[in-house]
């Protein structure tokens, strides 16, 4: 893998090259420089799971396509179509693999029904961070997993952003303990939805659209979304005053996925224009993220009433949690080895974080 790693930071730095350098190399076009400006137009089609313009995962999308254009000198270009242009958002999976559109933007907990190990690629919940989560991914072995597991539905994924810590979600009513959650209806997909279903919630999904209605007219009681930024578009303090601090998303990978036998049909270069690209916007995404929910957090209205989850729910949620990943690891052999992996490198990785990041935010305060 880290082989793979050099060989595209090599690739691009020379695809680079030959970008800045392409009208000099126009101009001594008889030197044999590489110029991509010269390669085969390729155009792509890559929908995704949000709608246009989405703020940050949207544009996110937006400017990858963009990098990419400009990048290969032109001679890629990304079409992104928004959710239900081309396909209904939740079926881009199953139309990527069957090869009818060539990548997709999505989040991967979304697909745990194609195979259940999918989530943990996607984020645990009391897990790993974003930063953590990538650095698995691409030093801890999670990647060669990944790229295996995706491969027999004939599809190769890149990260594709990630959200930083997600908040808790908004709730109707204050959770003073455990038994407040008994009988509650909130929307809460993956594994924290799993695990919130042993502590007596009734987890619903519900598409993005229905969200709000759901919790203003109070079908649902709680939800949760995103952070600040993001929820607060969605209007959620206007129909709860709740608004708990996070656990089951501390670091939510997105996913910018091909159609395997398309990629593998794309030339080095594009593959390493592709791949640079997405991890610009795996960057981005997650500053961006941080950036403009410290600004909505700030401007919070003053009916909102930030909260911790009691102590005996999170107690029960890590023994919850283990339960839930232990019966998915008899169900699914896949599963099992995805989590040997990620649980190798939480290992690996906590004693240091410990004494590095952890205390020195103590010691910041
Ligand atoms: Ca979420």
């Amino acid at each position: 893998m880290k082989r793979r790693d050099f060989l595209t930071t090599t690739a691009l730095t020379a695809t680079a090259m030959a970008v800045s350098g392409c009208h000099r190399a126009e101009e001594k076009s008889k030197e044999g420089t590489v110029n991509v400006n010269k390669a085969k137009k390729v155009t792509l089609k890559l929908a995704t799971s949000w709608p246009a313009h989405f703020p940050i995962m949207g544009t996110g999308v937006d400017t990858f396509a963009k990098r990419c254009f400009e990048l290969s000198g032109g001679s890629l270009e990304i079409k992104v179509f928004p959710k239900n242009i081309l396909v209904p958002a939740l079926q881009v999976f199953d139309s990527c693999s069957a090869a009818q559109i060539d990548a997709f933007h999505s989040g991967v907990y979304y697909w745990k029904g194609k195979n259940p190990a999918f989530s943990i690629f996607g984020g645990m919940p009391l897990g790993l961070t974003s930063e953590e989560m990538i650095t698995w991914l691409k030093f801890g072995g999670g990647y060669e997993l990944w790229r295996e597991m995706y491969g027999k539905f004939n599809l190769y994924p890149l990260i594709g952003g990630t959200t930083g810590p997600q908040m808790g979600g908004w709730f109707k009513k204050e959770i003073h303990s455990l038994a407040d959650l008994k009988g509650l209806k909130m929307r809460i997909p993956g594994l924290g939805g799993e695990v919130m279903k042993k502590l007596g919630v009734n987890p619903v999904l519900l598409p993005a659209g229905e969200i709000y209605t759901a919790l203003e007219r109070g079908t649902i009681d709680a939800t949760e979304w995103v952070g600040p930024a993001l929820d607060r578009m969605m209007g959620f303090d206007k129909a709860a005053d709740y608004y708990y601090t996070g656990w089951h998303e501390p670091g939510s990978i997105l996913e910018i996925t091909f159609n395997k036998a398309r990629w593998e049909k794309l030339s080095n270069e594009h593959r390493a224009i592709i791949t640079a690209a997405s991890e610009e916007m795996t960057g981005n995404m997650l500053q961006e993220f941080r950036y403009k929910n410290a600004k909505a957090f700030k401007e919070l209205p003053s009916n909102v009433q930030i909260k911790t989850f009691p102590k005996d729910m999170m107690d029960a949620a890590k023994v919850a949690l283990s339960e839930v990943l232990k019966e998915e690891s008899k169900k699914s052999e896949d599963f099992k080895r995805v989590l040997k992996s990620y649980e190798a490198f939480y290992a690996l990785n906590k004693p240091y974080d410990d004494i590095s990041t952890k205390n020195f935010l103590e010691i910041r305060g």
